[in-house]
């Protein structure tokens, strides 16, 4: 149902008592803040609701995110920031048990290779300096494999390459016990103006010449929601997960019970609503309507 009455708001509010933020395109676009974010988790929490904030954007940690948050005057504290970063290196640790100074092969950048680190694990990749594109740069890399890399994380890179495609595939390929861990799939994301190819454009390519499927541990996935349930302990029928996007937020919150709330904010517009069979159960234009909503 769309939220248009103040008293559709006030029955969404009371109905849940947590309430999962999707990040981009719900919160801010890129560094614009999207107004009334910040006053809307202030009122939520001000009612003693619980606001965690999940995003599929590896490029930072939980503290990147916590000076990020900071500076557009958000007031959160780091337990509440779940980024897909984080996410990846939790389930390295807590689910598969990779042993402290176990190594990772990364494709991505500085907020996944922070939490691996942070999570006790040693990182390689990042600094593979990848000057020459030829044949033989990339065969030269075969020498680099290394037995002891446990895992090889994906997640979004703006400095990818074949060489670093060809070390990622190597260490999976001849090692059948290396994990391969995505840490989302979105095929997109947005920006000012438009949308640009996202993670799942990189995770495509090590599947398909690996031939084999990653764990994906941010959204949709449900390794993502056992970890939320576990670090909030949530109760699935009062947490409403809020996103911009039906694939990996709506579905999420669907394929686990919870309730949905989709904005039009970011990457689903009306018609993408009306052509989804995954519906949400609430939608509204943004969360600056919400706000506005709850304060007339
Ligand atoms: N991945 C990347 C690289 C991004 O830049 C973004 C958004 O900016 C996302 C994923 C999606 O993040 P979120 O889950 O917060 O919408
Ligand atoms: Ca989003």
């Amino acid at each position: 149902m769309e939220i248009k009455t103040t008293q559709d708001a006030l029955n969404f509010i009371n109905s849940c008592d947590t309430f999962l933020f999707d990040c981009d395109g719900v919160l801010w676009n890129g560094s614009h803040v999207i107004p009334k974010s910040v006053e809307l988790l202030s009122y939520l929490k001000s009612k003693g609701k619980r606001t965690v904030l999940v995003s599929n954007n590896s490029t930072s940690s939980r503290k990147g995110y916590l000076k990020k948050l900071e500076a557009m005057k958000f007031s959160v504290n780091e337990d509440d920031i779940f980024p897909s970063s984080y996410a990846a290196a939790y389930y390295l640790k807590e689910i598969e048990k990779l042993k402290p100074n176990d190594k990772v092969y990364v494709v991505g950048m500085g907020g996944i290779v922070d939490e691996l680190e942070l999570a006790g694990f040693e990182t390689l990749g990042i600094t593979d300096n990848v000057t020459e594109h030829t044949f033989s740069a990339a065969n030269e890399l075969l020498n680099k494999f290394d037995p002891n890399v446990k895992a090889v994380v994906v997640g979004f890179d703006l400095h990818m390459n074949y060489a670093k495609l060809a070390r990622a595939f190597d260490q999976l390929n001849r090692n059948s016990d290396c994990k391969f861990i995505a840490t989302n799939d979105d095929s997109t994301f947005p920006i000012q103006g438009g949308v640009l190819p996202g993670t799942g454009a990189w995770v495509a390519a090590l599947k398909e010449c690996s031939q084999k499927e990653p764990v994906i541990t941010g959204k949709p996935s449900t390794h993502l929601f056992n970890a939320l349930k576990k670090f909030y302990g949530l109760e699935t029928d009062k947490t409403c997960m809020i996103g911009d996007r039906i694939d990996t937020d709506i579905a999420f919150g669907k394929n686990h019970g919870m309730k949905s709330l989709l904005v039009l904010t970011g990457i689903s517009s009306r018609s993408s609503l009306e052509n989804t069979p995954l519906k949400p159960d609430y939608h509204i234009e943004s969360v600056t309507k919400l706000f506005e909503l709850i304060n007339t």
